[in-house]
């Protein structure tokens, strides 16, 4: 059996049982972040697995494929330890035969802010996500608000396909300077680590401008590339006052928004958001 038989076989069983199944998707090189869905879904969910897999469609270029970082054996530990009954870690091959040709294209919220900036991303993303959702069979899938936009997408592909999915978005984890956690962290050198907290504190002032009565999003998104600049080692990418459902460009903020943000330190690129609620 392949080991996507594995968890399928045991997933029905658990389900068939009367046990309530909680699915976290990662693509390993786990951390805080990942552990804190891992926690959330072994405390909502009968029985929570853990799916890992480095997924070559939503990479752009080889040289981040080839360095993304992979340690299968601590991941599992991690994963087990914060709850996980299943820990399942495909090949490539398993997940994309030779012959293997669909791909699930998200419309509207896929084409801006990292759509624009990684042509094809989320297109890798929903159908490596589609694949292990069909693995998975009816859950709760827990993702990150790290990844605010991908939560977006992966929102709406479970909606239109009618996956027998719950989508649970689970709040950002930070280092104490603010940074989000992520698995690219640990490749930034002592100087871009320090520098790379700026992006939460270029969102914070936003968030800060708008609570305290800014409404103009052009006045918001200045105040946030300023910040930004005050940092020389960071390259922004894109600053955005956006519309939290659609990510639609604001022009006037007249309830909700979302504040996203992307930049490169060096080779690394890193992407951050926070929402604000008037
Ligand atoms: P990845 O392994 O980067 O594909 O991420 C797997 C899941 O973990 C996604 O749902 C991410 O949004 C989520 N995630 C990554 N970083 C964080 C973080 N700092 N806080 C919360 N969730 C995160």
């Amino acid at each position: 059996m392949t080991s996507r038989e594995v968890v399928r076989k045991e997933l029905d069983a658990a389900r068939g049982a009367g046990r309530s199944v909680g699915f976290v998707p990662t693509m390993g090189a786990l951390h805080k972040g990942h552990l804190s869905l891992i926690r959330r879904a072994s405390a909502d969910c009968d029985v929570t697995a853990v799916s890992i897999f480095v997924n070559p469609l939503q990479f752009g270029s080889a040289d981040d494929l080839e360095n993304y970082p992979r340690d299968l054996d601590s991941d599992r530990r991690a994963a087990y330890d914060a709850g996980a009954e299943l820990v399942f870690a495909p090949t490539v091959e398993e997940m994309y035969s030779e012959a293997d040709t669909t791909r699930v294209r998200v419309g509207g919220v896929s084409d801006r802010l990292e759509g624009a900036s990684r042509p094809g991303h989320f297109d890798g993303v929903a159908t490596v996500v589609a694949k292990l959702f069909n693995v998975a069979g009816a859950c709760r899938a827990y993702f990150g608000e790290k990844d605010y936009q991908q939560l977006l997408v992966i929102e709406r592909m479970v909606a239109d396909l009618s996956f027998p999915v719950d989508v649970v978005a689970c709040p950002t984890v930070r280092e104490n300077d603010g940074l989000a956690c992520s698995s690219r962290n640990p490749r930034l050198g002592a100087a871009d680590r320090s520098a790379a907290s700026v992006l939460y504190r270029a969102l914070a002032e936003g968030v800060a401008a708008i609570e305290a009565g800014e409404r103009r999003a052009g006045v918001v998104r200045e105040i946030m590339s300023e910040a930004i600049a005050t940092e020389k080692r960071a390259v922004p990418d894109y600053v955005e006052v956006a519309d939290p459902a659609t990510l639609e460009p604001l022009s006037t903020i007249a309830s909700d928004a979302r504040l996203l943000v992307a930049a490169r330190f060096g080779e690394i690129r890193l992407i951050d958001n926070l929402g604000v609620v008037i």
